[in-house]
């Protein structure tokens, strides 16, 4: 078996002043983030050498089936059919970019990933060989990159020239009626709030607290894809009722980023200007005379993730306007359930619930992305579009689980008319189907087109989709 730390080598002869020269060369990391999507494609598609596998600690693995792509919470892989060493297993398969992402992820603390029965890592780190699950138990895992089936980069960059392509039926996309996509698109929408729903209803019964609720998912949404993981993490280490019981706001700054480990340290800041370095002093003060009195399990750095974001994502600003949500009078200082029910019938519901998520951040984040540097003054609110994106992805998704949870059906309703009223965003996804000559006409259609594209177009279900068999029938 190939030495699991390793990247894939090559090796070449050269002459060098009529001396043959051998030189092995090894494929560099590539330096830029490989998708996650990517790896778990590679694993659903099997892009590999499977001859002779073997765990980390060489116990011997047979693949009889990768299990199918996950497309709710939880791991990547579920009901996967492999054979460890003497044991058959039937249970999930976790996939990362690095074993230490299963640490930043939180998935040691995260008792849904106890099914997980094989790790697959694309490169070996400090952590390969060395991760255990919740219980405790340790989790054999297995490195991909040494065995694929070619050079990592160029399963990358095919990897990200698929992910424009278009529709496979693009060519026959007008042949399908306008109301049989429409149709389609609106139960796959109404399927995909359906999966928002129920992850958090998994939630809700674990913990019946629809506050808490709300402000874990606002604080898992401002971190967008990247740090979803560890602002949902921040959110649970400091409750909300821990939060509004620290009523002065800095104290509550000093608090949050010392639980999230992201207050600089002095090294960090011999390069600031005084307004900062004082600033972020003061918050280590702060942060040490708090801790004393609150038993809270500070976070890693490590977990939060600043590498290719854009400096608005910047995790440290947008903690501190998920805080702005606890300045008096904003959304999480009191009642966000009335709040937020009162705001969805009102005559213009999404502009009362733009209004209710709208909080400035204190003025400090004026002028700074991060404790350690001052920037241009600038807005540092959330923006519509970021406002938006959270009404769709946690207040709508939370206010059917309300709905439910206190018999409500009118609620489920005017959730669902707020979706219909809300501009689309454009992305990636959006713009494919834009391309064919449909764009969504408002955030629902942009949801079902989501969810078509993830889990039929890009698993290639054209057979399980309306679409497809519309143009089969014909
Ligand atoms: S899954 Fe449906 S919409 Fe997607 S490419 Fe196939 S036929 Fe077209």
């Amino acid at each position: 078996m190939p030495d699991a730390s390793s990247p894939p080598a090559a090796h070449h002869v050269y002459t060098v002043d009529d001396t043959p020269v051998a030189v092995t060369l090894h494929e560099p990391r590539p330096a830029a983030d490989v998708p996650e999507a990517l790896v778990q494609a590679l694993w659903r598609d099997q892009r590999f050498d499977r001859e002779a596998l073997q765990t980390t600690d060489g116990t011997p693995v047979t693949i009889h089936d990768p299990g199918r792509i996950n497309a709710d919470s939880g791991p990547d892989f579920l009901d996967a059919h492999l054979q460890i060493g003497a044991m058959t297993w039937r249970g999930a398969v976790e996939i990362h970019t690095t074993s230490g992402d299963w640490f930043a992820h939180g998935h040691h603390e995260d008792a849904r990933y106890n099914s997980v029965v094989l790790h697959v890592t694309l490169h070996a780190d400090t952590w390969t060989g060395g991760l255990l699950r919740e219980d405790q138990t340790v989790l054999p895992e297995f490195v991909l990159a040494p065995r694929l089936d070619r050079p990592l980069r160029r399963l990358l960059h095919q990897f990200l020239a698929e992910d424009d392509r278009e529709l496979v039926c693009a060519p026959q996309w007008t042949r399908v009626p306008a109301v049989v996509r429409t149709a389609w698109i609106e139960q796959l929408a109404n399927d995909r709030m359906a999966a928002k729903q129920r992850r958090l209803e998994a939630r809700y019964q674990a913990r019946p607290d629809l506050e808490q609720l709300l402000y874990e998912r606002l604080f898992a949404g401002l971190g967008y894809a990247k740090n979803d993981d560890p602002m949902e993490t921040l959110a649970r280490r400091v409750p909300l009722a821990t939060a509004r019981a620290v009523e002065d706001p800095i104290d509550r700054e000093a608090l949050f980023f010392g639980v999230a480990d992201l207050l600089p340290r002095p090294a960090d800041l011999l390069e600031s200007d005084r307004a900062t370095a004082d600033y972020a002093m003061d918050l280590r003060d702060r942060f040490r005379r708090l801790q004393a009195s609150r038993a809270i399990g500070p976070m890693k750095r490590t977990q939060w993730t600043f590498f290719r974001l854009r400096p608005a994502n910047f995790p440290p600003l947008r903690i501190a306007q998920g805080l702005a949500w606890l300045h008096r009078g904003a959304l999480l200082h009191r009642d966000p359930v009335g709040t937020l029910m009162h705001a969805v019938q009102a005559n213009d519901p999404v502009a009362a619930l733009r209004k209710a998520l709208h909080a400035r951040p204190h003025a400090f984040w004026n002028t700074h992305l991060r404790l350690v540097k001052s920037t241009k003054e600038r807005e540092p609110s959330l923006g519509r579009g970021r406002i938006d994106t959270l009404i769709v992805n946690a207040i709508l998704p939370w206010l059917l689980v309300v709905a439910d949870q206190r018999s409500q059906p009118e609620l489920r309703a005017q959730a669902f008319d707020v979706l219909r009223a809300l501009p689309a965003k454009t992305d990636r996804v959006v713009r494919v189907f834009k391309q064919l000559g449909t764009p969504p006409d408002a955030a629902y259609h942009a949801q079902g087109m989501h969810h078509l594209y993830r889990t039929y177009c890009r698993p290639g279900r054209c057979l399980s989709c309306t679409i497809g068999r519309h143009l089969l029938g014909e």
